[in-house]
């Protein structure tokens, strides 16, 4: 998202040069450039000691695929505080570990997408509202319930550095 009015003092800002990044969006009252934003979100593939992965249905996102955890980072949080907590929340279990996985740019929604996997102990899920039903899907099946590959699919992309991780 480009910025046309300072979210400090609300400004109309001006474009100035800054240095390698050409004409960025800059306030004179505030002194202060202000680069394009973009949203920073968490995804994690959670499976358990069975290889088996949890897979959610959230009507939101799409009746015919599964998804992974996945939710925005918090003002403050870090990438791996927020994966914690999006799978305690969304699943009602903890992790045991956690393995980074990569980055992807999701480009219709604007977000960079941090991928995780993530390790936990089989039990029942304790779901949040959010999530209309969850389950344990085993390992061998998984691509049947996911998102078609492409460029900027972090759930396709971290299920393909945990296939190459495992050889
Ligand atoms: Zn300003």
């Amino acid at each position: 998202m480009r910025y046309n009015y300072c979210p400090k003092c609300g400004n109309k800002l001006t474009l100035k040069p800054a240095g390698d990044d050409g004409l960025v969006p800059y306030c004179e009252k505030c002194s202060k450039f202000w680069f394009d934003s973009f949203g920073s979100c968490v995804i994690i593939m959670v499976i358990n000691e069975l290889e088996e992965v949890a897979m959610l249905r959230q009507q939101y996102m799409s009746s015919e695929y599964k998804n992974f955890v996945s939710g925005y980072i918090t003002v403050g949080e870090t990438a791996e505080q927020a994966a914690f907590r999006e799978v305690q929340e969304e699943l009602g279990i903890a992790l045991d570990d956690l393995e980074y996985s990569g980055t992807w740019w999701f480009a219709e929604e604007e977000l960079l997408m941090h991928g995780y996997i993530g390790r936990a102990t089989k039990k029942d899920f304790n779901l949040s509202k959010e999530v209309d039903s969850a389950d344990w899907i085993p390992l061998a099946e998984l691509t049947e319930h996911m998102y078609p590959d492409s460029p900027g699919n972090a759930q396709y992309g971290t299920y393909r550095v945990y296939m190459e991780r495992k050889l």
